[in-house]
């Protein structure tokens, strides 16, 4: 069929006139390695109050969060499922979400009642994914997968108007009168046009990225009894150091020396253990290559550790991540910024919407440190996040939850697990809708839990 004809049964069929791939110019000429492209008319396909870019940890939790307020929300994730380093990333290992309460409570609550895992701590990524669906459609989420948002565009008094996405139904426009960026890289805000920071001050080195890996063929029993695991899954201590041992003697150099197992339940094993360094989370061909390296690296390991025989003899890799873990990305500046002399004295806040109790977790920037992780030289002591931290600066409209809120590198290496990205994104979630609703700014509402 010719292009005239497409467009003519398209039309026909009812489809909106400018939707998908038909409003693309064909004709169009690169000039000194540049290719600019013609302007275009996009649908605007959807209006909600609140729009949640990203549906990993905090992302799932604005969004039940916003609707569960009454805000007409949207959720919109660029893979097939909800969870984000959760599901597609297979991390398998909740962090500081014992004494959270509210959403975190509730999912940890509805994993525990299945068989699927010991407990919520290391948790099944295939019930993750469906607990997560079954959450947000009860809150009434409109749920959007096979999305991402390349586009962001203000109004003439600075507020977030409308973002642009591509998708399998090409490329579309969405209004919102609140949006909250749970990309984990700060993607969203960064197209909007605010200011951030990355890495470690004076180098700009970001943490090293790690792929995730399931395992069959191992018995929980024998691993057990051989330290390399406790009673329920949990990490030993001395087992990290047992594994690296052992993966030595299968004929490699784990390039995390602190290689992790964690049973999430007889039979299957979740298993970290390499680490990719001086890789940038805002370049694709650097993260094709770390994520090309990392499977190679930890399928030889199992393969290795299979020539071993004895309780390494029937171990299988049965997943690997379809996303590598990204621990770090941008930081974007919000109204206040999360310090490393916050962590230290213990801050408290009015605004106060997370209470972390994890300390500064620095994973090597550079093999030469050791492969492993420390603290930075921070003592951190639990401390409160302020809800400031969760709106943008630079742009009205926009909050931000999880990895990439307003917080220095320290601060960021102990807020970033995901017990706390819940309860970031709970908060962001109750805020925006409450500003959508009153017709209003985030700054605005005074946050009441
Ligand atoms: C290897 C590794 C191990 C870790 N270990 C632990 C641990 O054991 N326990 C723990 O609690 N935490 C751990 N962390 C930290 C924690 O996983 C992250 O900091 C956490 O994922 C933060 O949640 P988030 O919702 O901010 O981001 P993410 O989980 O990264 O979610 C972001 C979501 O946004 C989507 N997205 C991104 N860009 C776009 C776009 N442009 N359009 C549409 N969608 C988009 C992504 O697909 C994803 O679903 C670990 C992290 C890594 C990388």
């Amino acid at each position: 069929m010719d292009r005239r004809k497409i467009l003519k049964s398209i039309a026909l069929s009812g489809t909106l006139p400018f939707a998908g791939f038909n409003a693309v110019a064909n004709v169009s000429g690169a000039q000194d390695g540049v290719l600019t492209e013609p302007s275009r008319k996009i649908n605007v396909v959807n209006e909600s109050d609140v729009i949640v870019c990203g549906g990993g940890p905090a992302g799932i939790a604005a969004a039940i969060s916003a609707a569960r307020q009454g805000a007409k929300t949207t959720l919109i994730e660029m893979y097939g499922c909800l969870g984000g380093i959760w599901t597609t990333g297979l991390l398998s290992f909740i962090i500081d979400y014992e004494q959270k309460p509210g959403i975190m409570r509730e999912l940890a609550a509805r994993l525990e009642k299945s068989d699927a895992q010991h407990t919520a701590k290391i948790y099944d990524a295939e019930l993750m994914k469906y607990t997560l669906d079954q959450m947000c459609l009860e809150a009434g989420v409109n749920i959007r997968l096979h999305t991402r948002i390349v586009g962001a565009y203000k109004d003439s008094r600075n507020k977030l108007e409308h973002i642009v996405t591509e998708s399998f139904s090409g490329r579309e426009a969405w209004k919102a009168k609140q949006f909250i960026d749970t990309t984990g890289n700060g993607e969203l805000s960064a197209l909007a046009g605010c200011e951030y920071e990355v890495g470690e001050p004076g180098t700009g080195k970001t943490q090293p990225m790690s792929l995730m890996g399931l395992l069959t063929g191992l018995d929980e029993k024998e691993l057990i009894a051989n330290s390399l695991m406790m009673e329920k899954g949990l990490v030993k201590p001395g087992s990290k150091e047992l594994f690296y041992e052992e993966i030595k003697r299968a004929g490699m150099e784990a390039s995390y020396t602190k290689p992790t197992l964690f049973g999430v339940r007889p039979g299957l094993v979740a298993m970290m253990a390499n680490h990719q360094y001086e890789v940038s989370a805002m370049d694709a061909n650097q993260i094709t290559k770390a994520t090309l390296e990392a499977r190679a690296e930890i399928n030889q390991m199992i393969e290795g550790l299979r020539t071993l025989g004895g309780i390494w003899k029937n171990v299988r890799m049965v997943a690997t991540g379809s996303q590598i873990g990204i621990r770090e990305g941008r930081r974007i500046k919000g109204h206040y910024m999360v310090s490393k002399e916050d962590l230290i004295k213990g801050a408290s806040f009015e605004d106060a919407v997370c209470k972390v109790d994890f300390p500064v977790d620095i994973h090597s920037l550079v093999k030469k440190d050791g492969g492993g992780y420390g603290r930075g030289g921070v003592q951190a002591q639990p401390y409160e996040i302020p809800l400031r931290s969760l709106i943008a600066k630079d742009v009205d409209g926009l909050m931000m939850a999880g990895r990439c809120i307003s917080g220095d590198f320290f601060a960021h290496a102990s807020y970033r697990v995901t017990g706390n990205a819940v309860a970031m994104g709970e908060a962001a979630g109750m805020v925006s809708a409450r500003a959508a609703l009153n017709k209003t700014l985030a700054q605005k509402i005074k946050y009441t839990g």
